[in-house]
């Protein structure tokens, strides 16, 4: 996917656009720049068709859509404020060619509306050069009124220009998040609780023994709480078992509200927070411990989670996972520990001395004793089905 931004209009003298409460050509470079950090972090690639300077508006113009024709864009997106001569006019709207009703474009109206503007739907936008002009399918954004006072509150209220840029980036981003993330073959992502127990618990045990990280039954009681057992919309759509902000992510991303809790034990609503999205549960379990094991918020000089990594007794591991504001939740720890002891999950926790058979010998679960050679076959296949080699030999059994 490629992606062109104009931050609507120069930087000052022709073409430089409205200034109300805000000033618009500054505002649209907020927007335009947030927007194009998080295309680029989603691996999308972006055109900047900014013009900082020219000797007349036409000029401007005409730079700009050169810029865009430059290359085959999947959207062509200018992002602009309105103004009116009383100062009444408040509302966010979206002006495409002859107004055709893209749903993307009617995602970012509705994701601005969202934020508290009031969304004055999709118009035509045939008589402005950008739109006419540019080869590819394109969009004009009137994000607010910069000259209302209602609007510019809402805009600051909504998280100023990285708000609206996500609000727009949800729009024409989800093209190119959700069919990318699928779900994997080898994975069933409808097991019971037990079967995502053993599921976590495997990934969580094996990873323990190689990289000492977070012990098993900490791993699992977290996939499972955040995840509702593997139901969450996270989990199902974008294969994301805890809910790991971006916090330097170049992967994937997925956007949803969430929801966090304020010190004082109310709870409010960050509107479309960016997450992490893999391609497998597998994949997930793995870099929630990279992101123990490594996250850091003062450049990588102390670990957040110093405290947790290689912790082996779970009670302290949880305790600690809420001393580190791992979640906003107060009752955090409580939560992990009361899951882990009513599903008996310690006893992931717990490893017997290795014992390697010698050289020519293998460590052999014997399955099942048959009579009827058909049958003892029959479950062989059955084993087969799910993966599990295995031999079948004579023995004396009396
Ligand atoms: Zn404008």
């Amino acid at each position: 996917m490629v992606v062109g931004i104009n931050c609507g209009h120069t930087i000052s003298g022709a073409g430089s656009g409205a200034v109300g409460i805000i000033k618009e050509s500054e505002h649209t470079r907020l927007v335009g720049q947030a927007l194009m950090r998080l295309l680029r972090s989603a691996g999308i690639t972006v055109i900047d068709c900014t013009i900082d300077q020219a000797n007349t508006q036409n000029e401007y113009l005409a730079a700009a859509v050169a810029l865009a024709n430059r290359q085959d864009l999947d959207w062509f997106i200018s992002i602009h404020f309105n103004a009116s001569v009383e100062h009444k006019g408040h509302g966010a709207e979206v002006y495409t060619y002859k107004g055709r009703q893209y749903q993307d474009a009617l995602d970012v109206c509705a994701n601005l509306g969202h934020l508290g503007f009031s969304n004055r739907g999709v118009k035509d936008g045939t008589g402005l050069y950008v739109i006419r002009k540019t080869k590819a399918k394109s969009m004009l954004i009137e994000v607010c009124f910069c000259d209302n006072q209602q609007d510019v509150g809402i805009y600051h209220a909504a998280g100023g220009a990285e708000g609206i840029a996500k609000a727009i980036y949800k729009g024409i981003y989800k093209v190119a998040v959700s069919p990318s993330v699928k779900l994997p073959a080898d994975e069933n992502h409808t097991p019971t609780r037990e079967e995502f127990h053993e599921f976590v618990g495997e990934i969580a045990r094996k990873d323990w023994q190689e990289r000492h990280i977070m012990i098993p039954s900490v791993v699992i009681a977290q996939a499972a709480i955040e995840s509702g057992v593997g139901t969450s919309e996270l989990a199902q759509n974008a294969n994301a078992l805890f809910g790991v902000k971006l916090n330097g992510w170049t992967g994937r991303i997925y956007v949803k509200d969430a929801t966090e809790q304020n010190e004082d034990g109310s709870y409010r609503t960050d509107k479309n927070a960016l997450w992490r999205a893999y391609d497998s549960w597998k994949q997930s379990v793995l870099d929630h411990n990279n992101y123990i094991a490594t996250r850091s918020t003062d450049g990588g000089k102390t670990l957040r989670f110093a405290p947790v990594i290689g912790c082996d007794q779970y009670v302290l591991a949880c305790q600690y996972l809420q001393q580190c504001e791992y979640a906003t939740s107060q009752t955090y720890a409580s939560t992990l520990i009361n899951y882990i002891e009513r599903y008996n999950l310690h006893q992931y926790d717990e490893f017997e001395p290795e014992q390697i058979a010698p050289e020519g010998f293998s460590w052999v679960v014997q399955a099942g004793a048959y009579k009827s050679l058909n049958n003892a076959k029959m479950f062989q296949q059955k084993l087969k089905n799910i993966g599990v080699a295995s031999k079948i030999v004579q023995y004396k059994t009396e």
